[in-house]
């Protein structure tokens, strides 16, 4: 680091006001972890000089023995920790993992069934302002409108309707258990692909928190960077039948050399995640969801499908009449770092949203257990009602912050 200081000063001091940033607040966006020290050594190492275009064994590039072997151990060891028959670990993000999973199973065109944006899905699966919506014919899904759980009974008569290439079950901000069983009968039913997009709850199903959905799935993917604990990154699980079109959809259709250090770094975190110690991790992560949902429902507010079984809530906000945009904003005075969320029927446009999403999976690394996660729900309840255009709010905000200054010193992100 000195050498960075003495480099470009500036991107040093970046470096280092972000790290006290992550460590002076509550992190709550859902999608977000604090990686090993292992994990951000892989990252900064001189893997990242290697071009390596291809796979193990067969690359474009010589000098590649030492990234094949790191790619091996990547790949071996994620098959081994989802009992999964391939794995694919090239995969520059999330959103080019499911590129990749377009590219494998569809052409242009092609009718694809996945879950609506607004009631939880991601981007990737079919909005019009991604590819997928661009270049494939979306037809999205929703949740009940009582209970707030994905409505089977019209997915299924979509899959009837539609006939998709691509049945898509995953989601961004869906804080319940999916039924891959009842996916995959309907994807059988109409003789499409099922993918699960596991992008947020696969580090669950590593920790052995929920269920996997790599026994239903024709394809699975997933980030390795949010409950996971590994470095930013994409990665592909699939049936052994699939394992060429699933290569080849990532490269060379879609990307070119792999990000040697990220392979690397995702091997490291796949050990980690196959050690008992992460198994505790993932159960507490889902207690501790578990947990903050009931403290913010004590305290005047609504978990979305009245609770959940992930690492992340949805809270809807009407009830104490702020916004998600005005709670975001409050909580970030306070430092606590969490995103305004549409719920599903949000009356409200995406950008000022009636709820705001909250996770528990980086507390967790830092040790958080039920009685801090109560009271960062307290603290959470009391800056979302702190109106900051006013001077009592203000002072609130203050004070909020001195208590979340409190909490965190106790159990400290990245311990000096
Ligand atoms: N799929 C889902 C369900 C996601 O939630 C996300 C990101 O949050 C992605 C895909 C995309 O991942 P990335 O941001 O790494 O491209």
């Amino acid at each position: 680091f000195a050498e960075l200081e003495q480099t470009d000063p500036e991107i040093a001091s970046i470096v280092l006001a972000e790290l006290d940033r992550q460590r002076s607040g509550l992190q709550l966006i859902a999608s977000e972890n604090l990686t090993s020290p292992a994990v951000l050594a892989t990252l900064g190492s001189t893997l990242s000089n290697k071009y390596a275009e291809g796979y193990p064994g067969h690359r474009y590039y010589g000098g590649c023995a030492e990234v094949d072997k790191a790619e091996n151990l990547a790949i071996e060891r994620a098959k081994a920790l989802f009992g999964a028959e391939h794995a694919n670990v090239q995969p520059h993000s999330g959103a080019s993992a499911n590129l990749a999973v377009y590219a494998a199973f569809a052409q242009p065109g092609d009718p694809i069934l996945a879950m609506s944006l607004p009631h939880g899905g991601h981007l990737t699966h079919g909005s019009r302002v991604s590819f997928s919506g661009k270049w494939f014919t979306p037809t999205p899904y929703h949740v009940d409108k009582r209970t707030e759980l994905i409505d089977y009974d019209e997915v299924r008569d979509l899959a009837l309707a539609t006939r998709p290439k691509i049945i898509v079950a995953g989601a961004t901000a869906y804080p319940r258990l999916i039924d891959f069983a009842a996916f995959r009968s309907i994807a059988d039913e109409v003789d499409a692909i099922l993918w699960v997009d596991a992008a947020h709850f696969i580090g669950l199903v590593a920790g052995k928190a929920i269920p996997s959905p790599v026994p239903y799935a024709d394809v699975v993917s997933a980030t390795t960077h949010k409950v996971l604990r590994g470095p930013r990154g994409g990665m592909l699980l699939c049936r052994a039948e699939h394992a060429r079109a699933i290569d080849k959809a990532i490269f060379p259709f879609s990307q070119g050399g792999p990000l040697m250090h990220s392979i690397a770094g995702k091997a490291v975190a796949f050990k980690e995640a196959a050690t008992p110690a992460y198994q505790v991790y993932a159960s507490n992560v889902t207690a501790n969801a578990a947990t903050l949902a009931k403290s913010l429902e004590a305290h005047g507010m609504r978990a979305v499908s009245g609770g959940t079984d992930t690492h992340l809530a949805l809270i809807d906000l009407r009830a104490v009449g702020v916004t998600g945009a005005d709670a975001e904003r409050r909580c970030d005075a306070a430092r606590i770092t969490l995103n305004k969320n549409a719920i599903p029927y949000d009356p409200a446009p995406p950008m000022v949203a009636s709820g705001i999403r909250v996770g528990s999976a980086a507390l967790t690394t830092q040790g958080f257990d039920g009685a801090d996660m109560e009271r960062v729900g307290g603290l959470v309840a009391r800056a979302v009602r702190a109106d900051s255009a006013t001077e009592a709010g203000q002072r609130e905000l203050a004070s909020v912050q001195a208590d979340v200054t409190d909490l965190v010193s106790a159990k400290p992100a990245y311990p000096r």
